[in-house]
C-alpha cells in the first residue's frame, strides 16, 4: 500500500481559540509566563506546550509544520521564511568545516550557487554529479562526505532521482540523504523511499498562489530539534523564521493541494502528449519516452500524477523568447519564473532560474538555450489552451 499523504493532512483536526474552524493566528513575538520557573524551563526546551519567543517557535508555525510532517510521513518538520531558508541551514547543520557534499548537478540555481560559491568559505566542498548515474555518485563519495543531495524531480531538466538506490548508497557510507521535493509534493514521498531529510520550497505548488516565499524541513524529531537548538541550531541562529500570518495562510492553501496537484498533472500530461504529437522535443516524466518514466511510476503515489512541470526545446533563445512573449500576449500564462500557480508560468531557464550555472556546464548537462520550462496551470479547458498555444507555435515557426 502506497502512502496517502492527502489523507494524512485531512485527518488533522484543529480548532481556533474561540472554536473557529481554523486555528487562531498567534499575533505575538513574545509570550508571558505566570511563573519565572516555567520561563526558564521553556527556554531549556522542557516545558511542552509553552511558547517563549516567535523565532524559536509559534503556534501557527507548529500547526503548519505538523501538517507538512504528516504529508511527508516524517516525525517532525520546521517551517522557514523561504525554500533557501530551509536548504542552507540543513547543509550547515550537517556539515562541519572540511566536510564534503555529493550533489546532483541539476538542481535549483540558488542551491547550486550556495554549494559552489558560499560553502567553500567554510571549507565545505561539493562534487556535482549526474545523479542518474549511480556509479558516478558512488565514485564521488570520499571519507569526508556527509551529505548526498538531490531533487526528486530535478530543476529544470526533470531528471528523476532513484531515491531507494541513493538511500542504499547513503546507508552504505553513513551519509544523510537530503531530498528537495519541491517539484513533486504528494506524488512522491521521499521519506518512504529512504530519504533522511525532505525539503520544500513552499513558494511553489504547496502554497500555490504565488503570494509569498516559504520553506520547510521535514525529518526526524531529533534532527528538527537540532535545527532549533538555541545553542547551535542553524534554523534558530540564522533566523530565517516564517511569520505567523504567512504560515496560517499557507496552511489554508495546503488543504486544496491534492485537488490542485491532480489538475496540474492532468493538464501537464495532456499538453505533453499533444506537444510530443506535434514533433516538439518534450520532456515530461509522465511520457513513456522520458528516461525516468518507469522509475517515477515505481516511486509515485499514483493518484496525484506526474506533476505540473514540463519542458520543450524550440531550438534557440530567440524563438523561445518570441514564443513566450506571444503566449503571454494571448493570455495563456505569464512569462515568469517560479511554479505552482493557477495560471501557467513559463521561462527560459538558461537565462533565468539556472543562470547561476556557467554556460559550459549548462551545455554539458543538456540545458540548451531554446529550452522553455512550463509550470502548467489549472486551466479548466486545457484543449482550448492547447489550440491557442499551437497557433502561437505556428506563428513563431517552431513547428
Ligand atoms: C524555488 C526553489 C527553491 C528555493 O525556494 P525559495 O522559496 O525561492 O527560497 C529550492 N528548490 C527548488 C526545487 C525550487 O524550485
Amino acid at each position: 500500500m502506497k502512502y496517502k499523504p492527502a489523507d494524512k493532512i485531512q485527518d488533522l483536526q484543529y480548532f481556533g481559540e474561540f472554536g473557529g474552524v481554523n486555528p487562531s493566528i498567534s499575533d505575538s513575538s513574545t509570550y508571558t509566563f505566570l511563573s519565572a520557573k516555567t520561563m526558564f524551563d521553556t527556554f531549556e526546551g522542557n516545558a511542552e506546550g509553552c511558547y517563549l519567543y516567535s523565532r524559536h517557535s509559534s503556534p501557527s508555525n507548529l500547526y503548519l509544520g505538523e501538517a507538512l510532517a504528516a504529508m511527508e510521513a516524517t516525525e517532525s518538520a520546521t517551517v522557514t521564511a523561504s525554500g533557501m531558508g530551509a536548504i542552507t541551514p540543513v547543509l550547515m547543520q550537517l556539515c562541519n568545516s572540511e566536510d564534503h557534499i555529493v550533489s546532483s548537478r541539476t538542481i535549483y540555481g540558488g542551491t547550486y550557487a550556495f554549494m559552489k560559491n558560499f560553502l567553500p568559505k567554510m571549507n565545505i566542498e561539493t562534487s556535482f554529479v549526474d545523479i542518474t548515474k549511480l556509479e558516478a555518485v558512488e565514485t564521488a563519495i570520499t571519507s569526508k562526505t556527509k551529505i548526498l543531495y538531490c531533487e526528486t524531480v530535478s530543476n529544470p531538466l526533470l531528471e528523476i532521482a532513484n531515491l531507494p538506490a541513493l538511500a542504499d548508497l547513503a546507508k552504505k557510507y553513513g551519509l544523510k540523504l537530503v531530498v528537495d521535493n519541491t517539484f513533486s509534493p504528494l506524488s512522491i514521498t521521499p521519506s518512504q523511499l529512504g530519504a533522511d531529510v525532505v525539503i520544500h520550497s513552499l513558494t511553489k505548488f504547496i502554497n500555490g498562489s504565488s503570494d509569498t516565499v516559504g520553506g520547510v524541513v521535514c525529518a526526524s524529531a531529533e534532527f528538527i530539534d537540532e535545527l532549533r537548538n538555541v545553542n547551535d541550531g542553524a534554523c534558530m541562529l540564522l533566523g530565517s523564521t516564517m511569520d505567523s500570518f504567512r504560515s496560517a495562510s499557507i496552511l489554508k492553501n495546503l488543504r486544496t493541494l491534492h485537488l490542485r496537484m491532480h489538475k496540474h498533472s492532468e493538464n501537464a500530461m495532456y499538453l505533453a502528449k499533444k506537444f510530443e504529437g506535434l514533433g516538439l522535443r518534450t520532456v515530461y516524466p509522465g511520457l513513456s519516452t522520458h528516461k525516468g518514466h518507469q522509475l517515477f511510476k515505481k516511486m509515485m503515489n499514483e493518484e496525484y500524477g506526474f506533476g505540473g512541470m514540463l519542458t520543450i526545446d524550440v531550438g534557440s533563445l530567440d524563438k523561445a523568447n518570441t514564443l513566450m512573449e506571444l503566449m503571454q500576449e494571448r493570455n495563456l500564462g505569464y512569462l515568469a519564473v517560479s511554479l505552482g500557480f493557477y495560471k501557467t508560468l513559463f521561462s527560459a531557464p538558461g537565462t533565468s532560474t539556472s543562470s547561476e550555472i556557467p554556460e559550459n556546464e549548462q551545455e554539458e548537462m543538456g540545458l540548451s538555450d531554446g529550452l522553455i520550462r512550463f509550470s502548467i496551470g489549472l486551466d479548466n479547458h486545457i484543449d482550448r489552451t492547447f489550440q491557442i498555444m499551437k497557433s502561437c507555435m505556428e506563428e513563431v515557426e517552431v513547428l
